[in-house]
């Protein structure tokens, strides 16, 4: 038998039907790595007693011949969706110590589906990252090994590097990620897993701590399609406590895995080979274009002329929606408290000590770009372009059904690299942020890997609602790049 925690959820759910193991041993099996991998940092609370009691309730299930879709399957929250009675910190000390007395929508499907908790992961700061080292917590350390410079540590990506990280050391068999500008598909390309980030309005925002209202959108990581397709099953659904959220009927996703890709039209978007990307990830996204071809489907050349606008508006609108969304951290309601000689002063202080750099500068420009003399310079002409950038991706879905890019422009990079620098911390997502500002399914599979031994996602975009077709095409590039690389963690203990 395969060792558990390396089970896909389908085989676990195979596995704990036909009574090969009970739901509690599977849970036992992650709470053991997940302990064994606290160097990593991808959990900021560990719930084993709450995983445990959920396992057993799964086990009678099983046992009395009832199952939920998802019974029994151990996976990790990320610390931004509030967990009744568990803390939930959006990795901010601002917030640390927060007990919510609510759950969030997503997370109380996935309980009702009968996951069961392990903790909640590690992130960057209200998401704000694509490195997970803005964490108040700490920074994340990937699995993975740069086999040319093994001494160095790498990043999982962000902002949900705890996610990717706990899902690739399986330290859990799924996660949750919230995809704010890339954070589901960045991380997951950096870690050789997958992630999807569902169209926006797919699953409740309700309970999930708020970075960018008009961009966050919850998702899953997972180690291939299939379960992916499981997850977002039990996540997605209207819910009237969110007015964004869709009232649409929510298709089995697994429905959608068969079959080539006969009849399909993939296009490629010239404006995606930017200048300076690495020669290897053309090679991967030359791969990708063969293998979607050898399977049937018809290659477009296509153009989405205001791409290069795409950071900078995503550069105004996250952090004007972030100044007023985290106004509500005063020091009065949540979490932490500083005082001085005066409400002014206790405002102040608490939002000082409570917020890291990456925070604190995100607020100021969102202020900025809002405040009375420069709000329509900045904030109105970003949302004209955002606009611009939906009619490119509109105009382009008439001619085809999906489009393929690489999901970053790089491989990750060492903990530290770019932390000086946030223009180029910024540039990591690149390939992302066009998708969010449109609203668009996106979802990033494993490829191949670098000369440095390190993963290589492929993203496949599709038109709203249309997760199917991302799903289906993602198979396929999964199917055909047989991607069975594990995190040098993972082979190490191994050979040990
Ligand atoms: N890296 C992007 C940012 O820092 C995206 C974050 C996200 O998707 N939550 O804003």
């Amino acid at each position: 038998m395969t060792h558990l925690t390396d089970l896909t959820i389908a085989s676990a759910i195979k596995g704990l039907k036909n009574k090969e193991f009970s739901a509690t041993e599977l849970t036992q099996a992650h709470i053991d790595a997940m302990e064994a991998a606290r160097h990593l940092n991808a959990y900021i609370v560990e719930t084993p007693e709450l995983a445990l009691k959920q396992a057993t309730e799964a086990d009678k299930r099983y046992s009395q011949g009832n199952p939920f879709s998802l019974d029994g399957v151990p996976i990790g929250m990320k610390d931004l969706f509030c967990t009744e009675n568990v803390q939930t910190t959006a990795a901010s000390h601002i917030l640390e110590g927060f007990i919510p007395t609510y759950e969030s929508t997503v997370s109380k499907k996935l309980w009702d589906a009968g996951c069961t908790m392990l903790g909640k992961l590690n992130l960057d700061e209200f998401a704000m990252g694509s490195s997970n080292t803005t964490s108040y917590f700490g920074n994340v350390i990937s699995p993975w090994k740069d086999q040319k410079n093994p001494d160095s540590q790498l990043v999982p990506g962000g902002s949900s590097g705890g996610s990717s990280a706990a899902v690739a050391a399986r330290l859990c068999l799924s996660a949750t990620g919230t995809d704010t500008g890339g954070s589901i598909r960045q991380p997951a390309a950096y870690t050789g897993i997958c992630g999807i980030k569902p169209t926006y309005g797919r699953c409740s925002r309700w309970g999930i701590i708020a970075f960018a209202s008009s961009l966050d959108q919850a998702g899953a990581f997972a180690r291939n399609v299939e379960d992916c397709a499981l997850m977002l099953n039990a996540m997605c659904g209207h819910d009237p406590k969110d007015s964004t959220s869709s009232t649409r009927d929510v298709p089995d996703f697994t429905k959608a895995l068969q079959g080539d890709l006969k009849g399909k039209k993939i296009g490629i978007p010239k404006e995606y080979r930017v200048d300076g990307m690495p020669e290897e990830i053309e090679k991967i996204w030359a791969k990708g274009i063969d293998w979607l071809k050898a399977q049937g489907a018809e290659i477009v050349d296509v153009s989405l002329p205001h791409t290069k606008y795409a950071l900078p508006t995503y550069y105004i609108i996250a952090p004007a929606e972030c100044s007023s969304n985290l106004a509500r951290y005063d020091g009065i309601r949540y979490g932490l408290r500083e005082t001085g000689d005066d409400l002014r002063d206790l405002y102040e202080l608490t939002r000082a000590e409570g917020f890291g750099k990456e925070v604190q500068r995100r607020i100021m420009i969102g202020t900025y770009v809002l405040s009375a003399g420069f709000y329509d310079a900045y904030y109105i002409k970003a949302q004209k372009v955002r606009r611009l950038i939906t009619q490119d991706f509109d105009n382009v879905f008439e001619k085809v059904d999906a489009l393929l890019t690489p999901t970053a422009p790089s491989s990750a990079f060492a903990i530290g690299e770019n932390e000086g620098d946030p223009i180029k911390m910024y540039l990591n997502d690149v390939f992302t942020v066009p998708t969010s500002l449109a609203g668009l399914p996106g979802m990033s599979v494993p490829a191949g890997l670098d000369s440095k031994g390190l993963p290589l996602g492929l993203q496949i975009i599709g038109k709203a609602w249309d997760e199917e077709t991302v799903l289906k095409v993602a198979q396929n590039i999964e199917t055909a790049a047989n991607f069975t690389a594990k995190p040098s963690m993972i082979n190490s203990q191994k050979a040990a």
